[in-house]
This record gives C-alpha cells, sequence and structure tokens, in this order.
C-alpha cells in the first residue's frame, strides 16, 4: 500500500544515501510549505542515513527555503532525472546503498533504475491550485503505474 512520505516507517533505516524528492513528495507542486510531520519525518531519517534533495523543478530560492528548513542539503547537478548524472557530484562513498524517494514513476522510479537504487514511491502531495499540465502529468503517471513496476 502506498503511504504518504510522512507515514513511512524509517526505524530500521542506517547508513542509506537518500535522494528524496521535494515537489508532490515533500510539498505540494512547486510549494514551500512543510508539513511538521513531514519534517519531523525528515529529521528521523537524517539521524542514521545521508539525504539529498532534488528536484527537477530548480526553484533555487525554494528549494534553498525548503533545505534551510530541514537542514538537509541539496543535491546541486543541472541535469534531471532519470537522467543517472543526477548524481555525478555525489561524493562515491555515498553512492553506495542509494534509495530513492519520489512520486512519480516515469521520472524518479526510472532515475532509482538508472543508478541502481531502491525505489519507494509515495502518495502524491496535491494542491487545489496546482496547474492543469500538472494534473495530466499526474494522470499519465498513474497511468504508467499500471504497466511498471
Ligand atoms: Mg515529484
Amino acid at each position: 500500500m502506498e503511504k504518504y512520505f510522512k507515514e513511512l516507517d524509517v526505524s530500521a533505516w542506517s547508513r542509506k544515501t537518500i535522494i528524496l524528492d521535494i515537489d508532490g513528495t515533500i510539498t505540494a507542486d512547486g510549494g514551500s510549505d512543510l508539513d511538521p510531520l513531514v519534517a519531523k519525518k525528515i529529521e528521523e531519517m537524517a539521524t542514521a542515513n545521508s539525504i539529498f534533495l532534488f528536484s527537477n523543478k530548480h526553484l533555487p530560492d525554494r528549494d534553498n527555503d525548503i533545505a534551510n528548513k530541514t537542514h538537509i542539503p541539496l543535491l546541486i547537478s543541472s541535469f534531471k532525472k532519470p537522467n543517472k548524472k543526477v548524481i555525478k557530484n555525489l561524493p562515491d562513498q555515498l553512492k553506495t546503498n542509494l534509495l530513492v524517494i519520489g512520486d512519480k514513476i516515469l521520472i524518479d522510479g526510472l532515475f532509482a533504475k538508472k543508478i541502481g537504487a531502491d525505489f519507494i514511491k509515495v502518495k502524491r502531495l496535491t494542491s487545489q491550485s496546482d496547474s492543469l499540465k500538472v494534473k495530466l502529468i499526474y494522470i499519465l503517471d498513474d497511468f504508467a503505474k499500471h504497466f511498471i513496476g
């Protein structure tokens, strides 16, 4: 059963390198509001694991705001998921035990497969202000779920 990010049981996780999606996963698309339970879950996850935030949207102000609020670094890359070069700048010792957490199977799921990571697809955070384009992409991604992984 798919869970919201804040519902994940992370108590047994350790020494993972986690690449955490932002849009749809810890905020609604383009959003910067963080549910306190999401912030708490990130904090819990960070005690025994290395976490990096990465969003394909590249909204520098918003991304930095989330990084400051969560004390989690942004993964810096000019590439976009699912391109495996996204992790090019990750130190080699952190390129093992990789885990991708995201809301899109066609982006995050494919990216995980390409970099040899485990993947957790979370229940998507949506907003009433999501644009039609964003909604259509969600529909397409949910449709793809029936055929992939
Ligand atoms: Mg997303």
